[in-house]
């Protein structure tokens, strides 16, 4: 079956009782035991340790990964907990991309530094950065690709290659591709990983978050995590998930056509000093993108001429692209990482990687693409 058929059908069952053709949500704490030792036929005790509905999102996951199976989180951020609890002991070491999501390099530097776990942050746009950061206690290799903010692809193919030669789980951070665009189990990672906050949902409802492992034995340490740590998905969230899901590849399409038309735009018009979407042709990693990934996504970003007050003037004069920190949503939402989504990264670390003050990020929504384009071009005369 093609994708689309698999995002609306997959795993999901009429009710047995009603025929109710959704996925019930089941609220419900607890589940009755039929005897001391036997639970009912389906398995359930308690929702902390697994629930019906989060259960059919799991599986709808797995299979849109092509995966051995999925666990849910409360959070994206869980999700990408919920790796590290899995993988890293105290004394361990983990290869981290050097540009991924703010929240990453905080979790990493601020939480799992204190239980005596090493990072290095890695230019994971080079295979070889990554090999050359591994040292004898590393038990992780996280990759995000395309990164949050700047777009910096990891080729997961090579890093994936150099992870097993190494015996070294390899998770990437799918979120802004899902795996309607790109599957890196299939590229050889062992672990997908989601912020199903993002496109998954799609409506700005809910956060969550994913894990796709690609054996049965990872996914058990991250489900012994998920019930451990206390930071499985609630049974709304998945539901609302679920309801997002079946839509996943058409918003997508139109989402991304409208990303490149904007880019189209903004790489004519003389206010504008540099912008970088995957499915151009001036993308520096362009053959990187178009070998690893079925599409190029909806995220983009751009520097206007004039430096960070003429990006601010930009950013307060849009009126359809919201200022607000979220993406992936039917809504077209516009960020300024550095005081944002970023903030939390040390000024030296951004600067480094390319996170400049300038950057102004662009989640393409699903609005009609000349509304916002007329949108971007008004805001732009306003400089
Ligand atoms: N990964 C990426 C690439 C993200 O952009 C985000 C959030 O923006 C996360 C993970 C964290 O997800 P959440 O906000 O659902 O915790």
């Amino acid at each position: 079956m093609g994708f689309t058929t698999k995002q609306i059908h997959a795993a999901v069952e009429p009710d047995s009782i009603t025929g109710a053709i959704l996925t019930p949500i089941y609220q419900s704490t607890t589940f009755v035991q039929e005897s001391v030792d036997k639970y009912l036929e389906k398995g359930y005790s308690y929702s902390r340790s697994g629930n019906p509905t989060v259960r059919v999102l799991e599986q709808k996951i797995a299979i849109l990964e092509n995966g051995a199976d999925c666990t849910c989180y409360a959070t994206g951020m869980a999700a990408t907990q919920a790796v590290m609890q899995a993988c890293l002991s105290a004394g361990d070491h983990a290869v981290i991309s050097d540009v991924a999501y703010g929240g990453t390099y905080r979790l990493a530097t601020t939480v799992y530094s204190r239980f005596g776990v090493d990072f290095t942050f890695a230019n994971s746009a080079d295979p070889e950065a990554v090999r050359a950061a591994i040292r004898p206690n590393t038990k992780l290799i996280f990759t995000e690709t395309p990164a949050n903010p700047t777009l910096k692809l990891s080729d997961i193919r090579a890093i994936s290659d150099i992870a097993t030669e190494k015996g070294i789980p390899h998770a990437v951070d799918n979120t802004f591709l899902t795996p309607y665009y790109q599957r890196p189990l299939e590229l050889g990672a062992n672990m997908s990983v989601h912020s199903t906050t993002k496109y998954f949902d799609g409506h700005n409802a809910t956060v969550g978050g994913a894990v796709v492992a690609d054996t049965k034995e990872l996914d058990a340490k991250l489900r012994y995590v998920q019930n451990a740590a206390g930071v499985i998905m609630s049974p709304w969230v998945a539901w609302l998930t679920l309801q997002g899901t079946k839509t996943l590849s058409i918003r997508m399409d139109r989402q991304a056509s409208n990303a490149m038309a904007i880019a189209e735009f903004l790489e004519a018009h003389p206010k504008v000093a540099e912008v970088r979407y995957p499915g151009l042709k001036s993308f520096p990693q362009h053959e990187l993108a178009k070998s690893q990934s079925d599409g190029f996504g909806a995220m983009l970003w751009f520097e206007v001429e004039g430096g960070v007050s003429a990006g601010k003037r930009l950013m307060d004069s849009v009126k359809l692209c919201t200022l607000a920190e979220n993406l992936g949503s039917v809504e077209t939402l516009i960020t300024h990482p550095v005081t944002m989504t970023h903030a939390d990264v040390e000024p030296a670390e951004r600067a480094r990687v390319g996170i400049t003050d300038g950057l102004v990020r662009l989640s393409v929504g699903l609005e009609d693409v000349e509304d916002l384009i007329d949108d971007l071009r008004t805001a732009l005369a306003h400089i």
